[in-house]
């Protein structure tokens, strides 16, 4: 048995190589790294790698992070420039004891220290969006829209299990800031022993419930990886709601290690893409906001 999930429809390319490569006996780290590199690399998805939308100064700052189920062994970096796959950076800081997370200038060493390639990220689409950006902001529009983050929980045929995240976080964000994604917990987290989740969405707000956590935690109490999705966002959206009067977006996607899937949301719709031994899927969760319910609606391809 194996399989990968991953989250929006940019990854359906990724997964589909990655299944590819589980089929063949590959381990789950590395699919997850199969289907985010080829997320990365692609300038026509603006939220991550090369051509992903930049901070307010117009500068492409990304975040990305591995997680080995099998060790809980985690690899992290924040804030990283010039990288198109800061996800390669995270997942070779899994090897050592110390130093897993590292920030800006301490990942970009160890990315020349990698061999990686510098480049620069902003494509001059990325460019004039952000121009565009700067100007409707000028003109009274919030500054935050339009984010997405590929993030990927895999099971390979030896039940070990793995996650991933790669993204340029919010659009127009502050230099400095840090989303959910490369922070363990909150935009991922895996356990070959359960399973694995792993978030996308606001940031700011999916660390106030340390989402990802809290999905695996509740399929290690019994529930399947659908209910646990349901019920750690709607948990998580209505707390917010209560105590804040509003709840960010946030999407979640869990895969166990019997190779059981779910997804949630409290946006209209998300999308995500999942490949198993048995079948290539597309899913669409929805949220009934008026039921307080989701619905998933999964299309075979294969
Ligand atoms: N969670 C990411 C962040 O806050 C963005 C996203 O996934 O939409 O940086």
């Amino acid at each position: 048995m194996w399989g990968i999930i991953g989250t929006w429809a940019m990854a359906e390319e990724g997964i589909k190589k990655a299944g590819h490569f589980l089929s063949n006996h590959g381990s789950a780290m590395d699919a997850c790294e199969v289907c985010v590199r080829e997320v990365e690399k692609n300038p026509a998805f603006t939220s991550v790698g090369y051509g992903g939308l930049p901070n307010e100064k117009g500068r492409v700052s990304l975040d990305a992070a591995a997680m080995d189920g099998n060790t809980l062994q985690i690899g992290s970096v924040m804030g990283v420039e010039d990288f198109k796959h800061p996800s390669a950076i995270a997942k070779d800081l899994l090897n050592y004891r110390f130093n897993n997370v590292l920030v800006g200038k301490g990942a970009k060493i160890h990315g020349l220290k990698m061999n990686l390639k510098e480049e620069n990220l902003l494509t001059e689409a990325s460019k004039e969006a952000w121009l565009n950006h700067v100007h409707a902001v000028e003109q009274g529009l919030s500054p935050y829209d339009g984010h997405d983050t590929v993030c990927t929980v895999a099971v390979d045929v030896n039940q070990a299990m793995a996650a991933m995240t790669s993204t340029s976080g919010l659009f127009f964000k502050a230099e400095g800031r840090v989303g959910d994604a490369p922070l363990p917990g909150s935009g991922f987290y895996v356990d070959s022993e359960i399973g694995g989740a792993a978030a996308t969405g606001l940031g700011e707000d999916i660390m106030k419930g340390i989402l990802s956590y809290e999905i695996v935690r509740l399929m290690s109490d019994g529930l399947n990886p659908q209910d646990a999705c349901e019920r750690a966002v709607t948990n998580l959206h209505e707390k917010l709601t209560r105590k804040n009067k509003k709840a960010g977006d946030l999407s979640v996607i869990a895969m166990n290690h019997k190779v059981e899937f779910g997804a949630a949301t409290n946006i209209d719709t998300f999308p995500f893409v999942v490949a198993t031994d048995q079948h290539l899927m597309r899913g669409k969760a929805h949220f009934r906001a008026s039921k307080h319910s989701q619905e998933i609606v999964c299309t075979k391809l294969l």
